[in-house]
């Protein structure tokens, strides 16, 4: 297929992201949410407490100074060379807050065993920003606390956090620009915030156990298997067990809003949307009984019509987008408002320009949209 983005500006820089995907409109999302059913209704584990879901797994949630304001994170009851303990799966930002709020854990939740080992989903900094300093805190001389992780997104990780410029920065700036984003202020503040990932994630392990698409864990006698997928972090792993009828679903599948899919601008070619659209097909064979652990939202089953739901408010998106730009050509930032109907704040405007240029590029990649560079360095969309 041709390329419509031959023209294209092509920036070299890297900038990583925490999941915040678009929400629905209030009655809309309801309704969509009414299709769910999450067991424990509202209840929530409180801070530095956790709640038992299912035999040896535990819900907790650490605070996030972002829109989305919550991490879910969870304990698995684990057994290791006759050792008993737990496993961690994610970790939530490096704060004193987040700190804080694991050492309660550990001083109330741990029925006094050891943590043996830690598990991320996927590199974005709610996701490993503790990762170090909880093997640290867990390693002994005779037995270290391992991290585990996909190959891709340990390297990604290692990369972003030993760089103290060029996350965010000009290149970002750069592409935002030519997505039609060209509000100075907007592109100032871009171009200023060139410590993003570090700030949040300041070390990653220099070990790991590389986590492979199909591989089984075993976990506290319990076998666990991991599931890639792709679109919103480079090499998400899910994790699914069938004896507990249980899958950890990361960000790959949240209940209440969509999961971030961003193009950014060191992949300024990129598909993710078609990646993560085929991603989340490979939960298809789950039950539909499966209790599904996101990792923002609440606990819930009904995997198969979540999956349907994403499915379809993609496409509606699609509809959207291919309605407007049949009227004149678009580019990210004209979607905008017709993609997001609420206000944004400048780190959201970012997120929502990515997934905007995801929409985009999937359209085009189908044959369905065509790239008009403007004399203006302004990449626009076209229907004809
Ligand atoms: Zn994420």
């Amino acid at each position: 297929m041709a390329n419509p983005f031959d023209s294209a500006p092509r920036p070299t820089k890297y900038v990583a992201h925490p999941p915040e995907g678009q929400e629905d409109s209030g009655a809309a999302r309801r309704l969509l949410e009414s299709a769910l059913n999450y067991p424990w209704g509202d209840a929530l584990p409180a801070s530095g407490t956790t709640l038992e879901l299912r035999p040896g797994v535990r819900w907790l949630r650490m605070a996030l100074p972002f829109a989305l304001n919550h991490i879910n994170l969870w304990l698995l009851r684990d057994r290791q060379d006759g050792i008993e303990g737990w496993t961690i799966v994610d970790c939530g930002i490096a704060d004193d807050a987040t700190r804080a709020a694991w050492e309660a854990i550990f001083s109330h939740e741990l029925q006094g065993l050891p943590v043996l080992r830690v598990i991320c989903t996927h590199m974005h900094p709610d996701h490993i920003g503790l990762a170090h300093w909880l093997t640290q805190r867990w390693g002994r001389p005779e037995r270290e606390c391992r991290l585990w992780i996909s190959s891709t997104d340990w390297n990604v990780a290692r990369i972003a956090s030993q760089s103290t410029t060029g996350f965010g920065g000009e290149a970002a700036a750069n592409f935002f620009a030519m997505h039609g984003l060209t509000d100075p202020d907007s592109l100032a503040q871009v171009r200023a915030r060139t410590d993003y990932y570090s700030r949040m994630v300041p070390q990653v392990p220099a070990r790991y156990r590389r986590l492979l698409d199909g591989m089984t864990v075993e976990i506290g006698g319990h076998t666990w298997q991991c599931i890639a997928g792709y679109g919103h972090a480079p090499e998400h792993m899910a994790l699914y067990c069938q004896g507990l009828g249980t899958l950890i679903s990361g960000d790959m599948v949240l209940p209440r809003i969509s999961t971030n899919v961003s193009v950014i601008e060191v992949e300024p070619e990129a598909d993710p949307l078609r990646l993560y659209l085929q991603s989340i097909e490979r939960f298809r064979p789950l039950a539909e009984d499966t209790l599904v652990l996101p990792s923002h939202g609440k606990p819930f089953t009904g995997l198969q019509v979540r999956i349907d739901q994403l499915q379809q408010h993609h496409q509606d998106r699609f509809a959207e987008i291919l309605a407007a730009c049949a009227e004149r050509p678009h580019s990210a930032a004209d979607l905008l408002p017709v993609l997001f109907r609420r206000t944004l704040d400048l780190h959201q405007t970012t997120f929502a320009m990515g997934e905007s240029v995801a929409h985009l590029h999937a359209l085009a990649y189908q044959g369905r949209l065509r790239a008009l560079p403007g004399d203006d360095g302004v990449l626009r969309f076209t229907t004809r």
